[in-house]
């Protein structure tokens, strides 16, 4: 993001937060950037959900912020690294946040849905990018009337639309799966999506009433 508008946002500050930024800058942990982070305060502050849903966790830092922007929010987040899902869980507990937020060690594409609430306002997707479609037709069940199905890192890199220099296959395949989502989304009569070049962009998919 723009530095200056950067220091004209206001973003949560607390320990727990700094150390995090800290924490993945030093491991390379791709995390939410600030760009999408405020955008995703917006849409807390339009929507006001009650409840939100997160595919990934990594070590919470998305969640964390959500939470201490808005002190309302109850927030499950599902995450399969194992080493992850104890750094989650740590920072969690260290903001202070455990009545708040429930961090869920499993697959999200085998997870039982029994274990989470029946409706979320936002879910938002931004676990592994070959299987966001999965991800979507899962959980897509528990999508609140008037809710929101987020989903992040959309242009991958830059290289979604764009793979011309990739010389790796699995690199490849990758962003052809990413490509896929693009397009299901797209067409998804069920739900208009509006895409935005935000952070590593983003799509909004919103349920057409019928
Ligand atoms: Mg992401």
């Amino acid at each position: 993001m723009n530095g200056y508008f950067n220091n004209l946002n206001f973003f949560p500050s607390n320990k727990v937060i700094k150390d995090m930024r800290k924490y993945v800058d030093a491991n390379k942990i791709p995390v939410i950037n600030d760009e999408a982070l405020i955008f995703m305060f917006e849409l807390i502050d339009l929507i006001k959900p009650k409840r939100f849903l997160e595919i990934g966790t990594a070590i919470g830092f998305c969640v964390i912020n959500l939470a201490s922007y808005d002190s309302e929010i109850i927030i499950d987040t599902i995450e399969k690294n194992e080493l992850m899902f104890s750094e989650a869980v740590k920072n969690v507990k260290k903001a202070k946040l455990n009545d708040r937020i429930n961090v869920y060690l499993g697959d999200a594409l085998e997870f039982d849905l029994n274990n989470l609430a029946s409706e979320y306002d936002i879910i938002f997707i931004d676990a592994s990018k070959a299987q966001y479609i999965k991800f979507f037709e899962k959980y897509e069940k528990l999508l609140s009337p008037d809710g929101l199905i987020l989903s992040d890192n959309l242009l991958f890199h830059g290289f979604v639309n764009n793979t011309k220099e990739i010389e790796s296959k699995n690199l490849l395949h990758l962003v052809e799966k990413i490509e896929d989502y693009n397009s299901f989304l797209a067409r998804n009569k069920n739900y208009q999506t509006k895409f935005f070049t935000i952070g590593d962009g983003v799509s909004v998919s919103r349920r057409i009433k019928k």
